[in-house]
C-alpha cells in the first residue's frame, strides 16, 4: 500500500532554479527506496518537498495517511547531537519535545538503544563517541517516535570506508526486520543497491527521474 505518492512534481526555487521537473513516483508501505544521482540533481530538495519543508511549485503529494508530518523522522549526514546532553538525553529529545514525562518515555529510549547497538553507551557525551556511534545515536533519536516514514539524507557520507559497510549491513538488517518504509538519498550507486528494494535515478537541469530500477537480489520487496 502506498503512503505517499508524487505526483508530477516540479520544484523552482526563488532565485529561478529549477530543481526539480515532473516528478512521478510512489514509495510503499514497508518499502525502502534510494534515490540516487549526481550533486546537485535534486536529491535533498525531494526530501525537503516530502517533509513539507519546501512549497511545491507544481503537482502534488498525495498521502494516504491523514497526517503525514507526524509520522516522519529525518537523518542527516551531520547528526546533530546536544553536546552536554548524554547518549539517552539526545535520544529522549523528540519525545520530551512532545511532553512525554521521562517515565513513559524510558521503555522506548531504551529500546531504540538497542536496536542500534548503543547499549552501555547511556550515559555517554556525544565528544566521547566515534563518527559512526554519533549517527547510531542520531538513528536512535529517529526511531524513537515510531516513524511511519524515515526520511535519510546522505547519513553515511561523512564517514570512513570501514564505518560506513558496517553501519549499512545494520541499517539493511534493521529495515528488514523492522519493515521500515525508508526513503534514502545517496549519490553511492553500490550503497543504493545494497540497501533498497528499488533505486531511482535522477538526472540534472531540471532534476528528474530517468530510471526507476528493482532490485530483486537484495530481500523480497512488500
Ligand atoms: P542534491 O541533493 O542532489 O545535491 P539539491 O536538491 O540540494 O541537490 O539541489 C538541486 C538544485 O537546486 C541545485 O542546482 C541547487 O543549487 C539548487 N538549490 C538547492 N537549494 C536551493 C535554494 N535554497 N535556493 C536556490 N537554489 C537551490
Ligand atoms: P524531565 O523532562 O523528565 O523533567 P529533564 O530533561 O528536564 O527531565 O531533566 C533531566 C535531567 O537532565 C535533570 O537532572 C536536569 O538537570 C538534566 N538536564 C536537563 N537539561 C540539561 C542541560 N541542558 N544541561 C545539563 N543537564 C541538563
Amino acid at each position: 500500500a502506498p503512503v505517499f505518492h508524487l505526483h508530477q512534481v516540479s520544484k523552482a526555487y526563488s532565485n529561478g532554479v529549477v530543481a526539480l521537473q515532473g516528478l512521478n513516483f510512489t514509495v510503499n508501505r514497508g518499502e525502502f527506496v534510494s534515490l540516487v544521482g549526481a550533486s546537485g540533481c535534486g536529491k535533498s530538495t525531494v526530501l525537503r518537498l516530502v517533509a513539507n519543508l519546501l512549497n511545491i511549485t507544481e503537482g502534488e503529494i498525495e498521502w494516504s495517511d491523514s497526517e503525514p508530518q507526524q509520522k516522519l523522522a529525518f537523518v542527516f549526514q551531520q547528526p546533530a547531537l546536544l553536546p552536554w546532553a548524554t547518549v539517552f538525553e539526545n535520544i529522549r529529545l523528540p519525545l520530551k519535545l512532545a511532553g512525554m514525562s521521562r517515565n513513559k518515555s524510558r521503555t522506548k529510549v531504551q529500546e531504540a538503544i538497542h536496536l542500534v547497538g548503543l547499549t552501555g553507551f547511556e550515559s555517554a557525551y556525544p565528544r566521547q563517541l566515534s563518527g559512526g556511534m554519533k549517527m547510531r545515536v542520531s538513528l536512535a533519536r529517529a526511531l524513537v517516535t515510531d516513524p511511519q516514514l524515515l526520511l535519510m539524507d546522505e547519513p553515511f557520507g561523512a564517514l570512513d570506508e570501514l564505518t560506513r559497510t558496517k553501519l549499512n549491513h545494520d541499517l539493511l538488517r534493521l529495515a528488514q526486520q523492522q519493515h521500515w518504509t525508508v526513503l534514502f538519498v545517496t549519490h553511492n550507486l553500490y550503497e543504493a543497491v545494497y540497501l533498497s528494494h528499488r533505486v531511482l535515478v535522477m538526472s540534472s537541469h531540471p532534476g528528474q527521474i530517468v530510471a526507476e530500477v528493482p532490485i530483486d537480489v537484495a530481500y523480497p520487496r512488500p
